[in-house]
């Protein structure tokens, strides 16, 4: 922040009045496992809709519910053949740093706890119990880290998939896929039923109003009393 102060000194007071849990990583809560920073995934949604959102309301209303209905499915088809336990995406970042591990070395304490030398002075302490690591990536995202990865290997006998967090599963990803958007009848029904509402306002009208002219003839017409 201070770096930020001498190089503007109005981007360092406007951000200065923001909550740092809203703009720095290193105030996010852990127990959302997301460590997403920018405002993309609602941008992502916004790219799918854009063209039905110049429509009158009832089409595009018509058009975002047939573009997730198919969507869904498609989603589904794709992952219920992925061959792994993990999402493809988590799955790829995860290979990568795997790569990333071979240059740490770690010593362990002989408990959970594992001590990670990145180099440069770098060093951190892995916990494999908690699934965590000091510096916070894997707390943050619930995805191993590079230094978490190396603690892993090194205690052996579980896989770095296993210690990924269940909301990136394949398990999950097919639960939260699993409320399908069914299908619905065109507006030709809707037009029928219409019709049909307005023949039966038409018939109670009518009936109401040879009701109305029955009851004002009977009332203009002496009865036998008054005759009498
Ligand atoms: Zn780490």
């Amino acid at each position: 922040m201070e770096v930020m102060k001498t190089l503007d000194s109005n981007a360092w007071e406007w951000l200065v009045e923001k909550p740092p849990t809203q703009w720095s990583k290193s105030h996010f809560k852990t127990h959302i496992k997301c460590d997403i920073l920018q405002n993309n995934l609602c941008e992502s949604f916004n790219n799918i809709i854009k063209t039905a959102r110049n429509m009158p309301i009832f089409t595009m209303l018509e058009m975002i519910r047939c573009v997730f209905m198919r969507r869904i499915q498609w989603r589904r088809d794709k992952m219920s053949s992925w061959p792994h336990q993990i999402c493809k995406n988590i799955f790829d970042h995860v290979q990568q740093k795997k790569l990333e591990a071979c240059n740490c070395t770690v010593q362990w304490s002989g408990g959970p706890k594992y001590q990670l030398d990145a180099g440069r002075g770098n060093q951190y302490v892995v916990d494999l119990d908690n699934h965590t690591c000091s510096c916070r990536k894997w707390d943050l995202s619930g995805i191993p880290c590079a230094h978490g990865i190396i603690a892993i290997h090194y205690k052996g006998g579980k896989a770095v998939e296993d210690y990924v967090h269940s909301y990136y599963s394949k398990d999950s990803y097919m639960a939260l896929y699993n409320n399908l958007i069914m299908p619905i009848n065109g507006s030709h029904d809707e037009a029928k039923v219409a019709a049909r509402v307005r023949r039966k306002l038409a018939y109670a009208r009518t009936k109401a109003a040879a009701a109305a002219k029955k009851a004002a003839l009977n009332a203009s017409q002496p009865n036998a009393a008054e005759i009498a």
